[in-house]
């Protein structure tokens, strides 16, 4: 099928994007279960960290089994890395994981076993950065947090809501264009949105509920270069 011609839509502020944006997202996805299965701040905590470089789907896979051996830190810091290495071993990554888990565990007990509802305290922890901290921060504790992964980095760029110079700055960025009370559930919005929508390889941006209006010059040309040459005038920024 050829792409319907879509052009880049100069007088649309920020502002208004990213209003739109969030009626659109209510839309489509108006409920946002937590993707990650978990018990409380800790196997919440576990799980992201198991995420790293895997699929949520295998995360929710392995954890079942870890936590019927340890739901808590200290009966964590009891295990061997090994024995936590053959639970996981089918996630990437495995070993370093591992080993974080444990060291994790063993700090968290050091600590009296709960887990800290600080960005400061969360980010001290093994293998926890400050995308794993706003997750938690997010989802277990109800705290304003906007974790930026690789796929909202890329959308937040594609829709003109960021320059997609770091991760940081996207996050920034994010934060002053959308209301403080949304940050939890837009994260988990979009990221829902970029698993249903976006596939990997070329596609009709002019049937995007978002690109369709919303995409950069840059995103718009981006895609165009993909399609054959006699279609590409039908695609201009
Ligand atoms: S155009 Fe494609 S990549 Fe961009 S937001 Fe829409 S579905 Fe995702």
């Amino acid at each position: 099928m050829v792409p319907r011609e879509i052009r880049y839509n100069r007088s649309m502020r920020r502002d208004d994007k990213a209003q739109r944006i969030i009626e659109t997202l209510d839309d489509l996805h108006p409920t946002v279960p937590i993707p990650l299965d978990h018990q409380d701040p800790f196997t919440l905590l576990v799980a992201v960290l198991l995420s790293a470089q895997t699929t949520d789907k295998k995360v929710n896979e392995v954890t079942p089994a870890l936590f019927e051996r340890a739901a808590d830190p200290f009966a964590m810091a009891r295990m061997e890395v090994e024995e936590i290495r053959q639970i996981i071993r089918q996630l990437g990554l495995a070993p370093q994981k591992a080993r974080n888990l444990r060291a994790l565990a063993n700090l968290l007990v050091e600590q009296g076993g709960q887990v800290p509802q600080s960005f400061e305290g969360l980010e001290a922890l093994p293998g926890v950065g400050h995308k794993t901290a706003s997750v938690v921060m997010a989802q277990a504790f109800g705290e304003p947090a906007f974790p930026v992964d690789t796929h909202i980095h890329r959308l937040a760029a594609r829709w003109g809501l960021s320059d997609g110079h770091s991760v940081a700055r996207t996050e920034a960025d994010l934060k002053r264009v959308f209301p403080k009370e949304r940050w939890n559930r837009l994260h988990l919005q979009i990221i829902y949105f970029g698993r249903e929508h976006c596939p990997a390889r070329f596609h009709d941006l002019s049937r995007c509920p978002i690109c369709s209006w919303a995409a950069t010059k840059k995103r718009i040309a981006e895609e165009a270069k993909k399609l054959p040459v006699g279609k590409r005038r039908r695609q201009r920024g």
